[in-house]
């Protein structure tokens, strides 16, 4: 427990997936007007350095989001990266756009980049979650968001980022296990007008075999608490059986509940001569906007044709 820190991996292809998956889902739940709870169940330390040791020791940012960058962001001047965040407002659920509303996202946080230059900082998702509620549109909104991080090093990290947003009540956030403090947040408060809407972000280590069945046991007792929540789920696809029966089961879940549901995976393939580390990873989608499937068609071919490295490359987009 605790060896995982996720600045060796972040803006690798699985952040790439997950982060892409979880903005143009938001978006969509935020073209309507009642207040959202965003609940971030594994927050990690909130935003990374890509030219610190730990990435530049993985490497893995190179393999992702800056490959990611080189192919499709070299026209994006990184000071103008918020004006061009809400002109791709107008339009976030056309297929080509939710990737470039990712990257722009990606490049609003890097707006002291010189044109051109890789991006040295990525986002977790407990600040691109804060920059989506930050957007003029919600600024009268109160949308909310609940943030859980155990590892000792990164919930320091997370407490400082946090206070330099300055959100005050809009992000609370505790040293505590995700799993078992999702279940007293939902259903989430009503807001005015009496609408209840939630999104839950589960995103483990898996460093321990049994955050698979966790994740299933929270997504269960979710869908019985509050069914007409968004549950976005990432996970690693590797050679074990806990993963492999993980999307089985939350299918299984979703369809008990009578929720639609979708499931999207990334490969990067192996080079000739093979490579360490993940390759692929999904993300599971249950109640998922209905605009998510065929944006994620659209957009995932580029991201795989940016960071494809051979044999199994590819990417899946099933729904339900
Ligand atoms: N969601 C983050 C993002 O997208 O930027 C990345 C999170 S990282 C994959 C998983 C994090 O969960 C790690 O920082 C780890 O320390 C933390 N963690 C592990 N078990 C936990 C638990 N039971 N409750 C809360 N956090 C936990």
């Amino acid at each position: 427990m605790f060896s995982y820190r996720h600045a060796f991996h972040a803006g690798n292809h699985a952040d790439v997936l997950k982060h892409l998956v979880l903005i143009a889902t938001v978006r969509h739940l935020m073209q309507k007007s009642g207040a959202l709870t965003l609940i971030d169940t594994h927050a990690g330390a909130g935003i990374y350095r890509l030219d610190d040791q730990a990435a530049q020791t993985s490497g893995e940012a190179l393999a992702g989001i800056a490959r990611l960058q080189a192919a499709l962001a070299t026209d994006f001047k990184p000071n103008v990266a918020a004006a061009a965040v809400d002109q791709a407002q107008t339009a976030i659920d056309s297929e080509a756009n939710i990737l470039q509303d990712y990257l722009r996202l990606i490049a609003g946080f890097n707006r002291s980049a010189a044109p051109g230059a890789a991006w040295k900082v990525y986002p977790g998702s407990p600040l691109i979650l804060h920059a989506l509620m930050s957007e003029p549109e919600r600024a009268a909104v109160h949308d909310r968001l609940r943030l859980f991080e155990l590892h000792p090093t990164d919930w320091q990290a997370l407490q400082a980022h946090v206070a330099q947003l300055g959100a005050g009540r809009q992000i609370s956030m505790a040293r505590e296990d995700g799993f078992v403090a999702l279940k007293a947040l939902l259903p989430p408060p009503a807001a005015a007008g009496g609408s209840r809407r939630a999104l839950v972000l589960i995103d483990p280590s898996y460093e321990i075999k049994s955050d698979y069945a966790k994740v299933a046991a929270a997504v269960q007792d979710g869908l019985k608490r509050f069914v007409t929540g968004v549950y976005a789920v990432w996970y690693p696809i590797i050679a074990r059986p806990e993963a492999h029966a993980l999307p089985r089961r939350l299918k299984t879940l979703a369809q008990q509940a009578g929720r639609d549901w979708l499931h999207a995976t990334l490969h990067i393939g192996v080079p000739p001569g093979g490579a360490p580390g993940l390759s692929a990873s999904g993300m599971f989608v249950i109640n998922p906007p209905h605009t998510l499937a065929p944006a994620l068609r659209g957009a995932l071919p580029d991201v795989v044709q940016a960071l494809g490295r051979g044999r199994g490359q590819g990417y899946t987009v099933d729904a339900g």
